[in-house]
Parts: structure tokens; sequence; C-alpha cells
């Protein structure tokens, strides 16, 4: 005889509910997406204990017919599609007709429902799968969807739930998420009574921004839009002043569906490039729409994820759209919107003195950009500071690296530097406003800060991202060609490294090359350097390379040879810039302001940290209560 049966449909609910139920957000989510299906236009999410004891979904859509009330409850019962065809065709959010079945198999559903206007419906109520009852009800057009004891049937998947609060969190992070993808829609949700989201569902996308974010985030918020053949692209990127600790600050929907997609969260942060420091994530909410058939949604029963038949378009279109947006705009924070003046200020007291300081219970707090003292510290500590005067200027002059190398490797003379710095055209900003406005130069604050004035304010420019921005930009362009002024050294500079290491180097010496650094074992541990480009910072050779070499060393996959030429450009800036403690003539000042204003991005240094902030005129007279 035979051992295999067709399972019931009662035990086949319960498995396909191990799938779409996962945690009471994942019942949220499906309710919520069959309120948007059904057309609403407002959608109330009520829960209790995060969701454990009690989830309602409230609807004002176009409501279950009375003799559809039993079937909805059936696997595969749907009525958003009919044939195989339909499915490479979707245009609502469910569609596999699992839902309201794989729920009621694993909680206490009561479900009140009416498609008509007379006030006719039909309530069904259903525990652990069995139908309890099913009768008429009276019940405006909608929907009222009530599940409670979330898994009491399933004990197993009972004790996988988390606490309250992370429950909680999930079902927050779902809606807010949902109710950005649809501003069109009024969403209300409340957690043991307590209001946590109300959007008015009027479209202003903005303002569910500021509901969720906040109305300073949204007030740092870029608009994106863009329309290529296949896709349209439209929403806001932040202002990278306004970024967070990890990736959930961006959402993405995809034709009105939000998604999970590391390659598209990972396109807008390639737009922000330099822009953001490391470990730092934009704010952004993205609503891409495309034909129906250029998607696939049927990968997982939870369809958080989809696939795109154009990929490489798409994040192409997104790249572009969302950098020129951040382009358009003129990048520089205001010190006061970010918080009180006092905390900008005192955390960088804080980097500034954390050596000295070491016991006074702060030296962790982060700063302004979101890095610990402890990482900031060594590019501003004044012990740092000390360097060969020579190098101060270390970069190379347009003109010098243009025609041959200079015979000689001593850099050019403030003098020059100050001339080259003078030639550069300033950026703009795509609207036509400088990137960086006229500036009348008040002085040097400490050593570090350049204090600037206009007609509009006052500007804070830290010396050492300014002239870290400019150089990074002068080696980017250099390293793009590294072979052409790569010179042989007169005397090699000599590395020591382990024989694994060697191992991994001297596979890559080829990588090295193309950066222009040209490498030879000269046995056992010691690697030589042979030939480097004669603009890499005089003194600080062996460092540099050094650094590659470690960076190359640390990176697990097949070297990228923009990216080594990338981060060489990078290492020389930092070590090629002014540091903090360099005392600067006002025409040195001038002209670093001048080459900063030519920088394609003059906003941030490398490492994605501010170079410049602001003080309105209205901000200070509103600190010195001259206006309320
Ligand atoms: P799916 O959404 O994949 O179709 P579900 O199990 O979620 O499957 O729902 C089954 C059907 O019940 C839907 O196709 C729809 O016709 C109906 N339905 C569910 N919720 C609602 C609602 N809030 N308003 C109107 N109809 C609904
Ligand atoms: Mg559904």
């Amino acid at each position: 005889m035979g051992k295999i049966r067709v399972l019931d449909e009662h035990i086949a609910n319960q498995i396909a509910a191990g799938e779409v139920v996962e945690r009471p957000a994942s019942v949220v989510k499906e309710l919520v997406e069959n309120a948007i299906d059904a057309e609403s236009t407002t959608i109330d999410v009520a829960v209790e204990e995060g969701g454990i004891q009690l989830i309602r979904v409230t609807d004002n859509g176009t409501g279950i017919a009375a003799d559809d009330c039993e079937t909805a409850f059936l696997r595969h019962a749907t009525s958003k599609i009919a044939s195989g065809a339909d499915l490479f065709r979707i245009k609502s959010l469910g569609f596999r007709g699992e839902a309201l079945p794989s729920i009621a198999a694993v909680a206490k559903v009561e479900c009140t429902s009416s498609a008509r206007t007379d006030g006719l419906g039909k309530k069904i109520v259903i525990d652990g799968g069995v139908v309890k009852m099913c009768a008429d009800a009276a019940h405006p057009r909608g929907t009222d969807i009530k599940v409670s004891d979330l898994f009491f049937n399933t004990p197993a998947r009972l004790k996988y739930l988390h606490t309250v609060q992370t429950e909680l969190s999930h079902i927050s992070d779902f809606l807010y998420r949902i109710a950005l993808a649809h501003p069109e829609i009024a969403f209300s949700f409340t957690h043991n009574g307590n209001k946590l989201l109300a959007t008015n569902g009027n479209g202003d996308l903005l303002q569910v921004i500021a509901a969720i974010y906040g109305t300073d985030t949204a007030r740092k918020m870029i608009r994106v839009e863009a329309e290529t053949a296949d896709f349209s692209l439209a929403g806001f990127v932040a202002k990278p002043e306004a970024s967070r600790a990890n990736r959930n600050g961006m959402t993405i929907a995809v034709n009105g569906r939000t998604v999970r997609h590391y390659l598209l969260t990972q396109a807008i942060m390639d737009s922000y490039h330099t822009l953001l420091p490391l470990h730092r994530f934009p704010i952004a909410v993205l609503h891409v729409r495309m034909e129906p058939s250029l998607l696939d949604v049927n990968v997982h029963p939870n369809k958080l994820e989809v696939r795109f038949s154009k990929e490489q378009e798409l994040l192409g279109a997104i790249r572009q759209a969302t950098a020129a947006a951040l382009k358009r705009t003129t990048l520089i924070p205001s010190a006061v919107q970010n918080g009180p003046l006092k905390t900008y200020m005192q955390e960088q007291l804080v980097i500034e003195s954390a050596p000295r300081q070491a016991g006074s219970g702060r030296p962790q707090q982060a700063t302004a950009s979101g890095r610990t003292v402890q990482e900031v510290q060594p590019e501003l500590a004044p012990q740092q500071a000390k360097r060969p005067t020579n190098n101060r200027y270390a970069y190379p002059s347009e003109a010098a690296s243009a025609a041959k190398p200079p015979q000689d490797r001593t850099a050019p003379t403030v003098q020059e530097t100050a001339a080259f710095l003078q030639a550069a055209a300033p950026t703009q900003t795509s609207g036509g406003m400088p990137a960086i406005p006229h500036l009348h130069v008040i002085g040097q604050m400490r050593g570090t800060y350049i204090l600037a004035q206009n007609e509009d304010g006052l500007y804070l420019i830290d010396q050492h991202a300014a002239h870290e921005r400019i150089n990074y930009e002068r080696f980017y362009e250099l390293f793009a060609n590294p072979q052409e002024a790569s010179q042989t050294l007169a005397l090699p500079l000599t590395l020591e490294f382990s024989p694994t290491e060697m191992n991994v180097l001297l596979a890559k010496l080829a990588v090295f090359a193309q950066a222009g650094v040209f490498l030879e074992h000269f046995g056992g541990n010691t690697l030589l350097v042979r030939a480097l480009p004669h603009w890499i910072p005089a003194g600080r050779e062996k460092e540099i390379v050094e650094e590659m070499a470690e960076w190359v060393l640390a990176e697990k996959q097949e070297i990228d040879i923009g990216k080594l030429r990338e981060k060489s450009a990078i290492l020389c800036a930092c070590k090629a810039s002014i540091k903090a403690n360099d005392a600067l003539t006002v025409p040195e000042i001038e002209a670093l302001i001048d080459r900063l204003r030519a920088c394609r991005n003059p906003y941030t240094c490398p490492h994605g940290r501010p170079v410049v902030v602001s003080i309105s005129n209205y901000e200070l007279e509103k600190m010195f209560k001259r206006v309320m």
C-alpha cells in the first residue's frame, strides 16, 4: 500500500501560514495590503500588545460581497487574478489568495464587511481555521477585520515571538513604509490606544515624511523626479546632514509595493558617494513606477522580494536621478538647525580636547558626523599637526602634472600654490547658485576653523576638511593616468609583510602598477617600491604605499582598480592636507576658499565629514533674541 496522501486543507493552511504569517507584522501587512487593493482611502490599524493580543484593520474600500465572505477564507481564493497570464502583469499587492486562510488557520478572526451602500453586510467568525459563525450583519461599505490570539493553536510559533516592543517595531516599520508609499491614503495607527501615526491622505508625500521623521527632517529633503523610457521615479532624498546610522531610512515603493532590495538602496547610497561619512546612511523615499510586466513579484510568499527584468537600467536611473537632485541643491548645513549651536560647538571641543580629558566621561561621544572621537581624533590631534613645513601644500600644481614631471620632488611654494588656487572656476549647483557663495574672510579660529561672512550670515569652514576635499579631487584626476607620471626612485623604498600577505600582494602587482606603483619582490618578507607617480606627497610615500597594500589585503573580492585609485586619492589627499593648528594668512585662506568653490562637491571631505556650516543672520538674531 502506498504511503503518500494529500494533506487536508486545514493542515495545508497551517503550513502555508508558516511562510505567510511569520509574526504579527506579517498579519498587519497582509490586511493593510488587502485594504489598499480594495481602493480604500482611509485605513485604520489598531494593535494591542505588539499585535499578539489583537490586530484590527478597518477600511472604507470596496468590501467583500456577502456571497464571497466564506470563499475569501479558502485557500487560493482570490478576486485579483484569473489566469496564468495575469501572473505576469500584476497590478494589485495581493494575488496568491493565501493570506486570509493562513491568518485564520493560526488565530481567531472576526471579519465584518459590506460591498453595498445600504448598510447590509456579513460577519464571519473563524477560530484556528474552523468557521464558527457566518451571518448577516449591519456594516457600512468597507471591511473590518479583527485578528486576536495569534498563534494560540501553534505554541511552537508563539514561543518564537519576541517582546511586545520588538513586534511593535516590526509593525510600525511596515506601516511607516506603506504610508510613505501611499500618501493618497489616510492611515492611522494606534498601539494600546496610543496614536503612533496619522497621515491625512492628501497625496503630499512631504507631509507623510514630516509625520514619520519630523518636520526638521522633512525640511532637509530634496525632491527627486525622473522619467525614462521604462521607469518613472518620484520622491525625496535627504541632505547628507540628516543621515542615519542604518539603512532603514530608505523606503522604496515599486508600483505601490514596499520592497526590500539591497541593490536599489545601494544605488541611492552610491549617488551620495563621498557626501556621507562612513557607516552613515541616507533617508530617502522613492516611488518607482513601471509596466507590471517588467516586475516579477512572485518570488516569495511574503512578496517583499521582487525581481526586475531591466535591473541595470533601473539602478542607473535611480543613481542618476538622486545624484542630480543632490547636485541641484546647496548642501551647506546650518549649524543651528542641526540642533542647538552649543551642541555642535561642544562636540568639536570634545574632539580637540579628548586626549587631555581622558577622564571626562565623554570621550566616546559621537561627533556631528556620527563618528566617535577616537576615530576622528588622529586627524585633528594637535600633536599630529607638527609636520615638515615643505609638505604643507604638498600637492602638485596642475601645470606641473600636465607637462613634464618636475625633476626634483620639492613641493610647490605657497605662492605657487596660491596662484594655482586662484585659477579655479567656481562650481555651481545646477540651479545656477554658486555651491560656495562669495565670502569675506574674518579670520581663523583656534588654528582650525576659518570664519567668513557674507550678507546672508556667518560661515565656518574646517580648514583640514576643505583642503582634503580640494586635494582629493586633484588626486582623483591624477590617479586616472598614474602610470604616465610614474618615476623610478633613485633609492627604492622597502616594505615588510608576512608570508601570507606577501603571497596575496605578489598576485596583485599588476593592480598596483595600474595605480602607478611598481613593486618588486626582493625576497623573503621584503617588497621593493621601484617607481611611483612623482606627485605622491613627498616624504609620505612609504606610508601611502603601505596603506594601499593594507587596503588591498583587506579587500575580500577581486580588486576593483577604480576603487584602488579612489582609495589612493583619499590617502594622498589626507597626507597632503593642512591640519588643524596650521596658521594661515588671509590670502592663503582666500585661495583655499576659491579652490574649494571650484570643487565638484565642496560640501564634504572625502570621508564624508562636513566642510562648511553656516549660521544665517536670522538664526543669529534669534539666538540673541533680537527677533522672536
Ligand atoms: P489575495 O489578496 O492574494 O487575493 P487574500 O487571502 O488576502 O488573497 O484575500 C482573499 C480575497 O478576499 C481577496 O482577493 C479579496 O477579494 C477579498 N478581500 C480580502 N480583504 C479585503 C478587503 N479589506 N476589502 C475587500 N476585499 C477583501
Ligand atoms: Mg491579500
